[in-house]
């Protein structure tokens, strides 16, 4: 049962890679098109920004090689052993495939074998599987790209908020709802106040809204060990790339992904950080 529960980690870990990829992609076309709608620029000023086909979303076209998008050979295509079939390279280009793309399926899992594990019912199991499934998702995304993107963040904020109903998860419909209050606005503030020293953002809407949606999954009770976790991930990071001169004082990290990584920790070990 908990190969199952593996076996279906490394499906939804693949098709997740293919969220990481694609939809930075679609989100940078998008946000062109509306420049260039906004600047009511001519309709050729729509050139094409990237190598990639006009119909491009998450289901078409096949999967294909990141460089020279040559369609992958079913074979190689099977999660984690795709990768070392194809000796870790495309078969026909030969560039490396990026190390992420079986550690996202591995990642994925063993998330939900330890989910498997804890045996929930089945729908306290598949409201967790969604869970790490966005969390996956926009850590990748934020630590390459640096966007949270609210088409992420809402739904994720929404499913949280159906799967709180009767307080699964949080233990209380008013848990999630206080929760999601004070994640957005506890974050906003101290930007704010950032702001006023520094004159500079010190995050953006996206940290704002993650943090709201992680608290309305998890609940109000998860705010203080999920900011302190992931916080002291955060600065830890930066002070070893500083120390190995890898980033400069005044150079940003995404914190999204610390944001991510402390609310797996907490949801998955709540009975110790309960308030
Ligand atoms: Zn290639």
């Amino acid at each position: 049962m908990l190969l199952f529960y593996f076996v279906v980690g490394i499906c939804i870990g693949s098709f997740l890679n293919v969220v990481i990829f694609r939809m930075p992609i679609m989100l940078q076309r998008k946000w062109h098109k509306e420049g260039v709608d906004i600047l009511n620029l001519p309709p050729d000023e729509y050139k094409k920004i990237d190598q990639y086909p006009d119909l491009f979303n998450l289901f078409m076209p096949k999967s294909s090689c990141f460089n020279c998008n040559t369609p992958i050979k079913y074979i190689f295509n099977i999660p984690i052993l795709g990768y070392f079939l194809s000796h870790t390279r495309c078969w026909s280009c030969k560039k490396p495939i990026p190390i992420q793309y079986p550690l996202v399926e591995i990642l994925t899992g063993c998330l939900f074998l330890y989910i498997g594990y804890l045996h929930y019912d089945i729908y306290y199991t598949l409201s967790l599987m969604i869970f790490v499934s966005f969390v996956l998702v926009i850590i990748f995304i934020d630590a390459q790209t640096f966007y949270l993107p609210h088409e992420l963040t809402t739904p994720f904020a929404l499913i949280g908020v159906l799967c709180n109903l009767r307080g699964m998860i949080s233990g209380g419909l008013l848990n999630s709802i206080i929760g999601g209050f004070i994640g957005y606005f506890s974050l906003w503030i101290i930007n704010f106040i950032y702001n006023l020293i520094t004159k500079k953002n010190g995050m953006g809407h996206g940290d704002f809204r993650f943090l709201s949606g992680i608290l309305i999954w998890v609940g109000i009770s998860g705010f203080i060990p999920i900011v302190f976790i992931s916080s002291l991930l955060g600065i830890s990071y930066f002070i070893v790339l500083y120390l190995l001169k890898k980033i400069k004082l005044s150079q940003a990290i995404p914190f999204g992904p610390f944001l991510g990584v402390a609310s797996i920790i907490v949801l998955f070990s709540n009975k110790y950080f309960v308030l």
